[in-house]
């Protein structure tokens, strides 16, 4: 079993793993009244069946949808398991598209072992046997409002340099907003100035309305906590400005 967190009435998560060799990324869970709505999949076959079993030890409704923050196989390798239409970004499409057109998939994943042995991925040749890449078959461009009865999500594109396709996922009556990675820099950065964090991106998310942001690699935090981070930033630009100046 799998322990997960309660973040509000509707929204429970399984927290990223700490160990970052592991790529194992926050996956959101929302319960609405008669359907589990999940937010990005789990980054293997064996966490998604082992997300599926603890959902139905604790009598959570069936998983009807999943929604995807991004492309990236983190976030969306464990979609097959579940059987389920996705929903996501028309560019999430575009690119799925382009990863099973290219095969993106045991290779990939084995090249990145190559690279760096320190990751710790878990699939067996069983998982890759049974693996696909889940295309999304409901897509939006812009702004999208999902009613599930009890509970609400928006979805609001937002793109940035992590990822074209980002999307950010607002749960509306609990005030609760999943960012997926979409202030991260861009992965396999190789110039240093890319390895900044989109704090101008994440100043504009903070909405009064949301009391919680929960990003794809990070435990989640609190208003209070992005407004310090968001105008420490603001103030260390100022600084760098003013000394260059
Ligand atoms: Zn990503």
């Amino acid at each position: 079993m799998l322990n997960f967190t309660q973040i509000s009435p509707h929204v429970w998560i399984l927290p990223r793993h700490r160990d970052k060799n592991r790529v194992q990324p926050t996956v959101g869970m929302i319960l609405a009244a008669e359907q589990t709505i999940l937010i990005d999949t789990g980054n293997s076959l064996k966490l998604a069946r082992q997300i599926q079993a603890t959902l139905a030890a604790m009598g959570a409704p069936p998983v009807s949808r999943v929604v995807y923050t991004h492309h990236h196989w983190d976030h969306t390798f464990g979609a097959c398991v579940y059987g389920v239409p996705a929903i996501a970004h028309r560019l999430s499409h575009q690119f799925l598209t382009q990863m099973r057109q290219e095969n993106v998939g045991e290779t990939f994943l084995r090249t990145k072992v190559e690279r760096n042995p320190n990751l710790i991925l878990d699939w067996t040749a069983e998982d890759w046997a049974e693996f696909e890449i889940v295309l999304p078959e409901i897509t939006y461009e812009g702004r999208d409002c999902l009613d599930f009865g009890d509970v609400s999500l928006e979805l609001v594109h937002v793109g940035g340099v992590h990822a074209a396709d980002s999307t950010v996922i607002k749960v509306v009556e609990d005030g609760v907003m999943f960012l997926g990675d979409c202030y991260y820099p861009a992965p396999g950065y190789e110039n240093p100035a890319d390895q900044m964090l989109d704090m101008a991106m994440l100043a504009n998310l903070l909405d009064d309305r949301y009391d919680t942001y929960i990003d794809g690699h990070n435990p989640p935090m609190q208003t209070s906590f992005v407004r310090r981070i968001v105008h420490s930033q603001a103030l260390l630009a100022r600084i760098n400005e003013s000394r260059s100046t």
